[in-house]
């Protein structure tokens, strides 16, 4: 079976399950190949509903992780992102196919060699323009480019990083999920008009760790 032919019947199963719930999330999963942000040997693998490792003990997260996530953040048009935890990259080219046109995604990535390995792949299947991959400690944020309509974090933290909440707009909101590492539910926080927090409690989930300042301990 073709990898677009496995793509089709993936966007599917996670539409079935309630997991992509808009045609705007069905159409770019059904555009990204899954299969080039994973290394050679999950290539087969990479339509099904599983996180898959990419080096460095890190993981592409599951596509049905994915799609929930995405259709929490709901990132429109124009619309600037910032997602923590690049990993291959995945993400973050859904991430800015949902803010084009107009938009762009700042994605940082702890691990030197896997942000190299997601900008490379970023320019290769053309989205240099919008997605932009940068190295540091994400639990920090990234302030040279704040403020963000949006923040998408792919690795739990112990508590929502104070630095991520005051990079967020006002009427800005974030997808974060928070708890202990083995163990975490998905939080959305929204930053109200005047400002005040909004925060309220998801789905279970588990991620690898946010390491850092404002995550667990390197
Ligand atoms: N979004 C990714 C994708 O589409 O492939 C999956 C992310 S993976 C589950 C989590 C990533 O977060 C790992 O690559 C890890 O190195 C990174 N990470 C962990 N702590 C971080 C931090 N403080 N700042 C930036 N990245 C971090």
């Amino acid at each position: 079976m073709s990898y677009e032919e496995k793509r089709r019947r993936l966007v599917m199963t996670l539409s079935e399950e309630g997991y992509i719930r808009s045609q705007r999330v069905a159409q770019v999963i059904m555009k990204v190949p899954r299969e080039l942000f994973v290394p050679e040997e999950y290539r087969e693998m990479a339509y099904e509903d599983r996180p898959l490792p990419i080096g460095y003990d890190q993981t592409i997260s599951a596509p049905s992780i994915v799609a929930y996530m995405t259709e929490l953040l709901n990132p429109l048009p124009g619309e600037k992102v910032l997602e923590v935890g690049t990993g291959s990259g995945y993400q973050a080219i859904i991430l800015a196919e949902l803010v084009s046109p107009g938009g762009m995604v700042w994605s940082i990535e702890r691990i030197p060699q896997i942000a190299e390995a997601a900008r490379k792949r970023v320019e290769m299947l053309g989205y240099g323009d919008r997605v932009k991959v940068v190295v540091g400690d994400g639990s920090l944020g990234y302030p040279e480019e704040a403020p963000y309509d949006k923040i998408m974090v792919t690795a739990s933290a112990p508590e929502v990083p104070p630095p991520l909440i005051e990079q967020l707009r006002t009427g800005g909101k974030m997808v974060i999920p928070v708890g202990h590492p083995y163990m975490q539910n998905l939080y959305v926080v929204r930053k109200g008009e005047r400002g005040e927090i909004h925060m309220w409690r998801d789905i279970a989930v588990v991620f690898v760790p946010l390491k850092g300042k404002y995550g667990w301990r390197e």
